[in-house]
């Protein structure tokens, strides 16, 4: 089965956004501290993909060398794992670019890993705010990548982006079988 993967720094959102995914309140535990999910969690979906938790990133309160042992386990599952189809970086559409994720998104492009943004927390903010936002993001993408990747919308507060993430993978599964 195909494989879809998640990441983003600690408190971006992802738990929730799993959580609202997968439709099972529990499975993928949110919480209010940093960095508490250590292990990468495959969840199958429709019987017919993975979706997959991997660790966060970016959490200095570790310390090195636990740093860099999850860094391992990051890298070695997304250069080495021949299941994995798109990795969906969470950005909280709140922030401004930050290098942690520029960074980790152009070491993706590098190793030739497909990959697609989330916003996340798109509740937060006013729709205004978030159409600056999303451009001002773009206009940063675009000093790197010639092309941009493509950025979709979440708010696990209110359900949004649901469909539209479903939809984007079985798209992608589709033309994978086609
Ligand atoms: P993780 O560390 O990336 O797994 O982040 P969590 O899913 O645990 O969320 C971190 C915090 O942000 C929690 O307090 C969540 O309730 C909150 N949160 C997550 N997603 C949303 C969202 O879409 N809207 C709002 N308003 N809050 C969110």
């Amino acid at each position: 089965f195909p494989e879809y993967a998640f990441i983003g720094r600690s408190n971006v959102g992802k738990s929730s956004l799993i959580n609202m995914l997968t439709g099972k309140k529990g499975l993928a535990m949110t919480s209010q501290k940093p960095g508490k999910t250590l292990l990468i969690n495959h969840f199958i979906i429709n019987n017919n993909w993975f979706l997959v938790d991997l660790p966060g990133y970016g959490f200095a309160q570790r310390g090195k060398e636990g740093r860099q042992n999850i860094q391992r386990i990051i890298e070695d599952y997304i250069l080495e794992r021949e299941q994995l189809t798109n990795l969906f970086v969470l950005i909280d559409c709140r922030h401004e670019a930050q290098k942690i994720d520029l960074e980790f998104m152009e070491w993706l492009g590098e190793n030739g890993v497909p990959f697609s943004i989330i916003f996340t927390k798109i509740d937060k903010i006013s729709k205004g705010r978030l159409q600056e936002n999303l451009k001002a993001y773009q206009e940063k993408l675009l000093e790197t990548w010639e092309e941009l990747p493509p950025i979709l919308l979440s708010s696990s507060e209110k359900k949004d982006g649901r469909e539209e993430i479903l939809d984007y993978i079985d798209t992608i599964n589709k033309s994978l079988k086609g």
